[in-house]
């Protein structure tokens, strides 16, 4: 680490005490940066990095409510407003046990990169808390989402915070969220996206993670003359992004091969078609069970329970040509990206925010395997978000073709800002320096011109 890096994590890990997985993005950024800080003294002189590392404005709350059985509980609530230099604060909101202020913080400021990378208005902000949707009854989740949203509704509008789902947040939550928002506050506006179609939501938003991911990977192939097209594809997790990544792979003619809840994985060594696609789906989205009951249904399949005395994750120990990591932080360590590289994978593409250990990172960047960092290759999901409050502000929905067309240019366009930012630095071919540095220099430069605010 360099005298610079070294001096600025001292001041954030100090400032941000017991908050490892935002000293972990923050200092991934940093790194990337220095270049950028040495080749450009201004933003170092008007402390533009050290303004970005600091939220703008962290709310925290308690959500009281009451359970099937009559009983209070009590729930913690929380949204971070990192950076609102180039639009309102976009980001999704976490419902998980394992969300505290450290990890919401994380998620923010890599959010800041990646909105800006999408080409759209957007800041960057996140939220949360750590209920735990699963095993909750819809009355439940409906009580608690109505008392979560009770408080922050003072804090969020479509002009100035924007939330959307996260892990734990898919449709069944934004809907009773935004009833509750729009009870409290008698007004009909797109303050939430990942909305029901029926009431201003986007066609495509709940497949755009997963198919920008998926895009992403393509047009990394394209750079060396390759396509999907036969290609054997690891898949972690199958929650919403994976299951869009799976669909998308599909239809590129790969063959995804494996998905995972945080009980265990599935590896279909003859490949997931589209049936076990829809039972997939059927099985997480409407009956809420469990990955193990696919083996069941599918006996050639082999279910792998999670077993902690492990120090790697088999799923990513089988032969395959590319990875996509669709679950959460840190989920590949560096041994399950050793075993990645000696099995063949010679492309990841993170649909989820952070899965790669920095140890991991720097083995694909120093292997050269086609390597798409979350912030560009998941920043999908939030660009489509954008696309709903476009259609919300114009109130008019457009089709799928063109919302489709118009992720799929986006994801384009983020792929080329990194390709170009890493040249024009002499890292060819690095995405995590391209992203980085593509997605700073639209904040930093909209910063410097708004003065010390
Ligand atoms: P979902 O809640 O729909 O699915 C999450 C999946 O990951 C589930 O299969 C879940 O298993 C598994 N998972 C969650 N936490 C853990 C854990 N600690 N260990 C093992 N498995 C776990 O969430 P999404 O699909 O929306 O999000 C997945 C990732 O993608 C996250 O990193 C998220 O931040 C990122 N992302 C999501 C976007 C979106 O539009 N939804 C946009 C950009 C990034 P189980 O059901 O057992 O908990």
């Amino acid at each position: 680490m360099s005298a610079f890096v070294d001096e600025f994590m001292a001041k954030v890990k100090a400032d941000n005490p017991c908050e490892p997985e935002f000293h972990q993005a923050v200092q991934e950024v940093v790194e990337s940066l220095e270049p950028v800080l040495e080749k450009n003294p201004k933003y170092r002189e008007a402390k533009v990095l050290e303004r970005i590392a600091e939220p703008e404005r962290v709310i925290l709350f308690r959500v009281p409510w009451v359970d099937d059985k009559g009983e209070v509980q009590i729930n913690k609530g929380y949204r971070v407003e990192m950076n609102s230099a180039i639009g309102p604060y976009k980001g999704g909101l976490r419902f998980h046990p394992s969300v505290y202020l450290g990890l919401l913080k994380f998620l923010a400021f890599e959010q800041v990169f990646k909105n800006s990378l999408t080409t759209l208005p957007m800041g960057g902000g996140k939220g949360g808390s750590n209920f735990d949707p699963k095993g909750k009854s819809d009355l439940e989740v409906m009580r608690f989402t109505q008392s979560f949203m009770t408080e922050l509704s003072r804090h969020i509008g479509d002009r100035t915070d924007i939330p959307a789902g996260d892990i734990g947040v898919g449709g069944r939550e934004i809907g009773f969220m935004f009833g509750q928002y729009k009870r409290i506050r008698n007004e009909f506006v797109g303050v939430l996206t990942g909305k029901g179609i029926e009431f201003g939501g986007s066609l495509i938003r709940p497949e755009a993670t997963g198919y920008g991911a998926v895009y992403f990977a393509a047009e990394m192939l394209a750079t060396c003359d390759q396509t999907l097209e036969g290609k054997t594809c690891l898949v972690s997790g199958s929650g919403n992004v994976a299951q869009y990544a799976i669909e998308k792979i599909l239809d590129l003619g790969g063959k995804p091969l494996t998905f995972s809840d945080s009980g265990g994985y599935i590896y279909d060594e003859a490949g997931i078609d589209r049936e076990k696609h829809a039972f997939l789906l059927e099985l997480k989205n409407v009956k809420r069970g469990r990955v193990s009951e696919y083996a069941d249904k599918y006996p050639g399949a082999v279910y792998t329970p999670v077993d902690a005395a492990r120090d790697h994750n088999p799923l990513w120990a089988h032969k395959a040509d590319c990875a996509f990591p669709c679950a959460t932080q840190n989920e590949i360590n560096a041994k399950d990206a050793h075993n990645l590289i000696s099995n063949g994978v010679y492309l990841v593409s993170e649909g989820a925010n952070m899965p790669t250990v920095p140890v991991g990172v720097e083995l694909f960047v120093e292997k050269k395997i086609l390597y798409g960092p979350g912030k560009a290759a998941n920043a999908g999901g939030v660009a489509t978000s954008g696309l709903e409050q476009s259609q919300n502000s114009l109130r008019l929905s457009w089709s799928r073709e063109e919302v489709d067309a118009r992720l799929h240019g986006i994801m384009k366009s983020i792929h080329q800002q990194c390709v170009d930012a890493a040249a024009a630095y002499g890292m060819d071919g690095n995405y995590v320096a391209g992203a980085n540095i593509a997605g700073f220099l639209k904040v930093a430069n909209a910063m410097m011109a708004q003065g010390v605010v």
